[in-house]
């Protein structure tokens, strides 16, 4: 029964709200019950709680009540995921001292649990799971690619973790290229040849991160050759990330790249927009852990995923200024705030929109002329598709207010202001216009 109302409000969330911000905040609700005056819900993280209660909390426990549930509080409670999270900690004390490998030291950050997925990584997370989860290899190597930023040394670092976690007494060894190659030229330089192959081929996963690095350089190559060779025949895991896919990279000899292909490869596409929202979402979470004062304005996570780039250490770092920033001055994080902060970062990453497509987009849109947009006009089906395009002018563009309000036929910055609020509110409560602004910014963005 309490399910029952709570399918019928969900339904009505949806048409309330829009797809996206549905999506984004309602869906990964779940009811558990609603008995004793409380209604109690899973989240998947306590951000995710923290924002539904700010900004949907009272409208979702009105709904709550019209259904004739004896309901006066909201409780969300966080969720961890299915499998408990290796202590990393732990394990890192436990097996540092006996590291005999040459490896290169983990991030304790990168584990399985703080990566998040989506559809442009997903395949890549879950051929990492597997590999980390043991038993038979199945394929190998595995090798992964993408552009920088986009997860590959998370991946691996999480591999490690996890298999660490599961089997504590297998030898996983994770080193750059580059590192391979000083290895083994040290090992040339001091006649230890016979140590370095022993200690590579004695390890149970192998994962050596941008290989890339090594094309060209043609001894190195030969024992990476050998060193692979000897730990497939004994059927060890091995696991490979370059920039790019095997038959791209120049000056690889065949015999490797045929070799790496023999594998499972599979590549990290560039974030897209939803990809990146869950990713603020879950950093920004982690910083509010330690900044518990810092206040953060609905509209800022979404607006940073429009606007920055597909690069994953960009958002990382744009966040981490905002929240630096935000607690040194001791100011909330609003719009405004985010791009007088990160002005650089949002230049750099720019979408060429100008606010004149956007004009032209939205007067198409609602089958207007242009020239509607800057007339004094008032009239609501006039007005409103205005108020659209000013609100995507400020999303999409790095124009200031004043200058928006002049390009709209000269209008006032506080007529811009009042626009972006006025088209913030509406997305909230009227679905036909969250509808119209995604689409338009679909439209402009590709
Ligand atoms: P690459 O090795 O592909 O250049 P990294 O693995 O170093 O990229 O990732 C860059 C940064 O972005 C790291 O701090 C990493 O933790 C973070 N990152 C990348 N992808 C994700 C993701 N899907 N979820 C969480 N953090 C991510
Ligand atoms: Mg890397």
């Amino acid at each position: 029964m309490e399910q029952e109302c709570w399918g019928r409000i969900r339904s009505e969330l949806l048409s309330l709200l829009g797809k996206d911000a549905f999506t984004n905040w309602i869906d990964p609700l779940k009811l558990l019950e609603a008995g004793g005056r409380v209604a109690q819900f899973s989240v998947p993280t306590s951000f995710i709680g923290n924002w539904v209660s700010r900004n949907y909390g009272e409208s979702i426990l009105g709904m709550l009540q019209a259904e004739g549930l004896k309901v006066d509080r909201l409780d969300f409670r966080t969720v961890s995921a299915a499998r408990p999270a290796p202590d990393v900690a732990r394990i890192a004390a436990k097996v540092a001292p006996v590291v005999d490998l040459p490896g290169s030291p983990l991030d304790t950050r990168c584990t399985f649990e703080s990566f998040v997925v989506g559809k442009p990584n997903e395949l890549a997370h879950a051929a990492a799971r597997r590999v980390a989860e043991g038993g038979q290899v199945t394929f190998n190597p595995l090798f992964l690619y993408g552009g920088v930023g986009l997860g590959k040394t998370h991946l691996m670092h999480a591999i490690a973790w996890e298999t660490k976690a599961l089997r504590p007494e297998s030898r996983v060894l994770y080193l750059s290229a580059e590192q391979f190659m000083y290895r083994f030229v040290q090992a040339l330089r001091f006649k230890d040849m016979h140590s370095f192959k022993e200690q590579f081929r004695s390890v149970d996963v192998l994962m050596v991160d941008d290989v890339q690095f090594i094309a060209g350089k043609n001894s190195t190559q030969d024992e990476f050759f050998h060193t692979f060779n000897a730990l497939v025949d004994q059927g060890k895991q091995i696991v490979i990330s370059a920039d790019r896919a095997p038959g791209e990279i120049e000056g690889l000899e065949e015999r490797i790249r045929s070799r790496l292909q023999w594998g499972l490869v599979v590549d990290l596409h560039p974030t897209d927009y939803e990809l990146r929202l869950g990713i603020l979402q879950s950093k920004s979470e982690t910083q509010l852990k330690t900044m518990p004062d810092v206040q953060m304005d609905a509209g800022v996570l979404e607006f940073l995923a429009h606007r920055i780039s597909s690069n994953v250490r960009v958002l990382e770092g744009a966040l981490t200024r905002l929240f630096a920033f935000a607690s040194l001055v001791g100011r909330e994080i609003n719009l405004d705030m985010t791009q007088e902060c990160l002005a650089d970062i949002l230049r750099a990453s720019e979408r060429k929109v100008t606010v004149e497509e956007i004009m032209r987009q939205v007067a198409d849109h609602y089958n207007l002329r242009m020239s509607d947009l800057l007339s004094p006009r008032r009239a609501r089906s006039v007005a409103r598709p205005r108020q659209v395009a000013m609100f995507l002018s400020k999303m999409l563009t790095s124009k200031s207010l004043p200058d928006i309000g002049r390009r709209f036929g000269g209008r006032d910055h506080t007529t811009v202001i009042h626009a972006v609020k006025k088209v913030e509110e509406l997305k909230m409560t009227d679905s036909q216009i969250a509808e119209d602004v995604e689409l338009l910014r679909r439209m402009l963005e590709a």
